[in-house]
This record gives structure tokens, C-alpha cells and sequence, in this order.
């Protein structure tokens, strides 16, 4: 099974996303975390897209859309993909088209997680996540059992997203309105296209999702 998952930064993309690698077996693919990681390892796709990130812009889709077509080819993605930051504007969403058409393949689900602007500032400037074993937080919603530790592993080291700050932000928001937001109608054309009330608790986002792709929404 192949699905989008879509929403403005800090809907719970990454989370719904990490819920459904685990209950189905099929690949988390966030270009997010693939950039970030080229970030780290500083490489040459790393060094011209850490000021883009920095700033909350988008990286050109040529450097993208490689990335991905790469990523898809991948064994893990044998039982499927869940794409999580991908497509982020219309011609990133017609190159996934053609190559999954190259490959034989379908996409089944695009699915946005719908979520009011206010709170996500809000979401979004608290998040940490276990420099260790990477299991996600918020200082408010989600801390730690115990201040400094992490429930899954132990670990004692978290980090903070560079682009997690308020000002940043809102120029994500920006880039989600201007650039992302007309994949909605692309995809309502195609039939493709189911919203969940994102704004709801982690599990009831979970289970809506979950009776959309076992057709029962
Ligand atoms: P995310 O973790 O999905 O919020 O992505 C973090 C940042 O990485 C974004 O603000 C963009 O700068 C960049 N990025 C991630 N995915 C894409 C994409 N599909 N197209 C362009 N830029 C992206």
C-alpha cells in the first residue's frame, strides 16, 4: 500500500507516519529526516539545503524529487510507502506520478491531517525527540516520565529541530499555503484524497486513518 500523508508542519505527519510503519510493515519515507540527515553527514545536497531549511523555504524539486525516486527503489519499500514531507508542490507531485508509473505502481491514499494554524505554533516550538533511540516529545503534551530521560531507551540527550523556532515557523506555514496546499485539489481530482481531523488525540488520528485504508471511512 502506497499513501501521502499531508498537512502543514507539525500536524503529526511524522508521528501517524512512524504508528503506521510499525502496524503495517510498510517504509516511513520523510524527505525532512533525509535532508537533515545530508545536513549532518555534510554532504554536497546537505550543504545547499541547510539555509534553505534554515530560513523554512523549500529545497528546489529537482534535488528532491531525486532523492526520492531513490529512496523508493529501496528493498524496504517492497510492501509499500508512506510518504511523509513528499510531494510538497505540484511538480513534485507529478514526478511521483510518472514514476510510479514507471515502476508499476499505484498510489492508494493521500491523506490530510487537517489542523488549524494557531495551534501548530504552539506544537511545533516544543517538540524534542531522543538524540538516541529518536522517540518524540513536547514539553507540554508529551514529556518525559521523568525530566531528562527517555521513556524508551534511557537516553539523556535530546535534540531541538534548527527550524522548530516561532519565526521560522511561520515562514513553513507561508510555504504550506502557497506551495502545498494546491496538491488538495490535485489530488480530490485524481479520487484520491480523504481528510482526518488532525486537531483530535494521537489514537482517535490513528484509528480515522486506519478505517480509511481498510475502506471502512
Ligand atoms: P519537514 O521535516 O517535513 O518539516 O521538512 C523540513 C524542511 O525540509 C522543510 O521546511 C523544507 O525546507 C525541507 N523539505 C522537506 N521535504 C521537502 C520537499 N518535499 N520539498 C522541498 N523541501 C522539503
Amino acid at each position: 500500500m502506497n499513501l501521502i500523508l499531508l498537512g502543514p508542519p507539525g500536524a503529526g505527519k511524522g508521528t501517524q507516519a512512524k504508528r503506521l510503519e510499525e502496524a503495517r510493515g510498510i517504509a516511513q519515507i520523510s524527505t525532512g529526516d533525509m535532508l537533515r540527515a545530508e545536513v549532518k553527514s555534510g554532504s554536497e545536497i546537505g550543504l545547499r539545503a541547510r539555509a534553505i531549511m534554515e530560513r523554512g523555504d523549500l529545497v528546489p524539486d529537482e534535488v528532491i524529487t531525486a532523492m526520492l525516486a531513490a529512496r523508493v527503489s529501496r528493498p524496504d519499500c517492497a510492501k509499500g510507502f508512506i510518504l511523509d514531507g513528499f510531494p510538497r508542490t505540484v511538480p513534485q507531485a507529478e514526478a511521483l506520478d510518472g514514476m510510479l508509473a514507471e515502476k508499476g505502481l499505484r498510489l492508494d491514499h493521500v491523506i490530510e491531517l487537517q489542523v488549524d494554524d494557531a495551534a501548530l505554533v504552539e506544537r511545533i516550538a516544543g517538540r524534542f525527540t531522543c538524540a538516541s533511540c529518536g522517540a518524540g516529545y513536547h514539553d507540554t503534551f508529551k514529556p518525559t516520565a521523568q525530566p531528562g530521560i527517555c521513556d524508551n531507551c534511557g537516553g539523556t540527550e535530546f535534540t531541538r529541530r534548527a527550524d522548530d523556532k516561532a519565526e521560522t515557523v511561520a515562514a513553513r506555514l507561508d510555504a504550506y499555503h502557497r506551495q502545498t496546499a494546491p496538491l488538495l485539489p490535485y489530488y480530490a481530482a485524481q479520487g484520491k484524497l480523504s481528510g482526518v481531523d488532525g486537531m483530535a488525540a494521537m489514537d482517535q488520528v490513528a484509528g480515522a486513518i486506519g478505517a480509511i485504508l481498510n475502506g471502512k471511512a
